[in-house]
């Protein structure tokens, strides 16, 4: 039984049943009727010698029981084959001789019901057996745990890479030089390891890749094994959970057996906070153990593996706060490579890279493109990139264009526009009202930072309208009066519904939630009330994913915190109210202009606010 040794080929799995009902089609049709046909007649010791007499017998064997003979002409197919049971009869040889029957093997075998349910029934199923011992080998084979018996759960489904099979290289990864860099090192020293044994240098035993989703830390993975030209092992950490209490911990000793085989190769694991959490006192649920047990074998089996070997580890995760620190400590993770959301430089190399892959316009301005979409990750600019090549399909054009950009990073970042969604007319104006609002007092504080475009049409993400604001320059510091501005600029729209309709409405939920995130940050966080000096309030945790934060304080530290954040934001609310009426004239001009086109340009909205009022007198009539 070599079957499970053989190189699977591609022959669908329906021709095996085929051919195995062939068989028995088969079987059935010829050799049962053929052993039938053979049927023995039953006849007594006085038939069998008148027929003697007569000289019809042609043939006859005489064995221990019972004579068989055939009756018949010598050669023709009809012969009939009889079957009688032997007499003790002296002159048996004699009266045969006389009749000149041929002694001879009647039948090769007698035929029995036994050999009929043999060949019919018991064959078949045999042949059914094999095919389906081979199929599950075969299929246990390309589920790539080798072959194995049917019951081989514990195998790691590992898929191994070898050499350039993912055919992604470092330069398919834009930006994220510093991480490069660090795994550049890792590459180089799988290819040469004496240039750093000679000096005794042991290469870190794992590196984890750390940072927000989307930012390519698997693409990098991928690029590792592109560019070392070894195995490399991938694995994603939620394919260590299993039904089965044990079986994680089993795939893992079975990995690092398989790698220790292949070595020098890595292992990447992805995901690796699926396994890695940080193990609690007592578990909440059953599921922990199986949990700490996978975690518990892959510290021991990081542990047992000689470095020198020359197996590498690679772990991917956008929780590092939540990994437990048995995993971080040196000799096991002990290298993090960071890899952040891109910078302006970064986004539009990320972008360039997808591009390539898609027709374009040569007046393409990606520098601006990038500066557009501040904040978004690699994944979401490869989203950009295919959204407007997408859009340029719709539309019936050969190639993208920069409209198409600056269109799908809006599709990107706020959904796409709805287009069956239709504001009644009071309500486009409220909404247009609102954005100016937001626009307006972010024009008036800060000079530097106008807005690039606004639209009052919907959104599939349920925004009715939206102000798109673009910084000029990247910020890594904000000082306390830009996040003050900040929270006016989040409150100028609803201070202009209050303003003109002298009521509110719902539109303004996110600006408030926005609005009280930062004060609250402000105060509990960046130590900027004279209140609480530097001490921190709130620490964050996730900061990759959002942050959670959690609070560490008494109870009335943080009423008074409370308060204080309300303060900070009423301030900041009547700052922008009063911003918004000296501006009335303004705040008309721009909403009427928005309100008939719907959309308005950075550029235009700046044209609009410099220029000299054409509604003289109406700033003044508030006052
Ligand atoms: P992560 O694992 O960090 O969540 P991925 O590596 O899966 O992110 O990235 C998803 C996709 O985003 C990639 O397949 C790639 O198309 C794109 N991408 C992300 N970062 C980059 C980058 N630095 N350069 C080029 N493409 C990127
Ligand atoms: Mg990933
Ligand atoms: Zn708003």
């Amino acid at each position: 039984m070599k079957f499970g040794n053989k190189k699977p080929e591609k022959i669908p799995m329906y021709v095996y049943y085929i051919i195995a009902g062939i068989i028995i089609i088969l079987l059935n049709m010829l050799v049962v009727p053929a052993v039938q046909e053979r049927s023995v007649q039953k006849t007594d010791y006085s038939t069998f010698i008148q027929s003697v007499e007569k000289g019809e017998v042609t043939k006859a064997t005489v064995e221990e029981n019972y004579i068989y003979y055939e009756i018949g002409s010598e050669d023709s197919d009809d012969a009939v084959l009889c079957k009688t049971v032997k007499m003790d009869d002296p002159d048996l040889v004699n009266r045969l001789l006389d009749a000149d029957v041929t002694m001879d093997e009647v039948l090769p075998e007698s035929p029995s019901i036994f050999m009929t349910l043999l060949l019919s029934y018991v064959v078949p199923i045999v042949i059914f057996i094999f095919i389906g011992r081979w199929l599950s080998k075969k299929m246990m084979a390309s589920m790539g745990g080798g072959p194995g018996g049917t019951m081989s759960f514990g195998k790691s489904n590992a898929k191994v890479y070898v050499k350039s099979s993912t055919g992604i290289k470092f330069s398919d990864v834009a930006g994220e030089d510093e991480a490069k860099e660090l795994l550049t090192e890792i590459v180089d020293y799988l290819h040469n390891p004496h240039k750093y044994t000679e000096i005794g240098a042991s290469m870190p035993k794992g590196a984890l890749l750390v940072g927000p989703p989307g930012t390519g830390k698997t693409l990098l993975a991928k690029a590792v094994a592109g560019e070392a030209e070894v195995p490399f092992f991938s694995i994603s950490g939620s394919e260590f959970v299993e039904m089965f209490v044990g079986m994680g911990a089993a795939k893992v000793r079975d990995l690092f057996k398989q790698a220790n085989e292949k070595a020098p190769c890595i292992v990447f694991i992805d995901e690796i906070d699926t396994i890695g959490k940080k193990r609690d006192g007592a578990g909440f649920t059953g599921g922990n153990d199986e949990r700490e047990q996978t975690l518990n074998q892959l510290l021991t089996e990081m542990d047992g593996f000689d470095g020198s070997k020359g197996v590498v580890i690679l772990a991917a995760t956008n929780r590092p706060d939540s990994l437990d620190p048995a995993l971080l400590r040196p000799g096991r993770f002990d290298r993090r490579i960071p890899v952040e959301l891109p910078d302006i430089q970064g986004r539009e190399e990320i972008l360039k890279v997808h591009a390539k892959k898609i027709k374009i316009a040569d007046t393409v301005r990606f520098d601006e493109i990038a500066k557009a979409a501040a904040g978004a990750s690699g994944a979401e600019l490869a989203n950009i990139v295919n959204e407007a090549a997408l859009r340029a399909v719709r539309d019936g054009r050969k190639f993208a264009t920069q409209a198409d950009f600056e269109e799908s990073i809006e599709v990107v970042i706020a959904g796409y526009q709805k287009k069956n969604r239709v504001l009644s007319n009071k309500e486009k104006l409220i909404v247009s009202y609102h954005e100016i609002g937001h626009a307006l007092v972010a024009a008036k504080q800060t000079e530097s930072a106008p807005v690039h475009k606004i639209t009052i049409i919907p959104r599939t993400s349920g925004a009715l309208g939206y102000t798109m604001q673009v910084d000029e320059q990247e910020h890594y510091l904000m000082t306390k009066e830009e996040l003050e501005n900040k929270i006016a600029t989040f409150t100028g729209g609803r201070a202009a519904e209050e303003l003109i309709f002298h009521s509110i409405t719902t539109g303004a939920s996110n600006d408030i939630e926005q609005a009280t995130k930062i004060a609250r940050a402000m105060i509990s966080r960046y130590g900027m009330s004279d209140d609480f000096d530097m001490v921190a309030m709130e620490t964050v945790s996730n900061q990759y994913l959002g942050g959670d934060s959690s609070l560490a304080c008494s109870f009335e530290t943080q009423t008074l915190l409370d308060k204080k954040v309300v303060d900070l934001v009423r301030t900041q609310h009547e700052k922008a109210l009063k911003i918004l009426q000296d501006n009335i004239g303004k705040l008309h001009e721009l909403a009427k202009y928005l309100y008939e086109h719907e959309t308005i340009t950075g550029e235009e909205f700046m044209k609009i606010l410099e220029a000299p009022s054409e509604i003289p007198g109406v700033s003044l009539t508030k006052e």
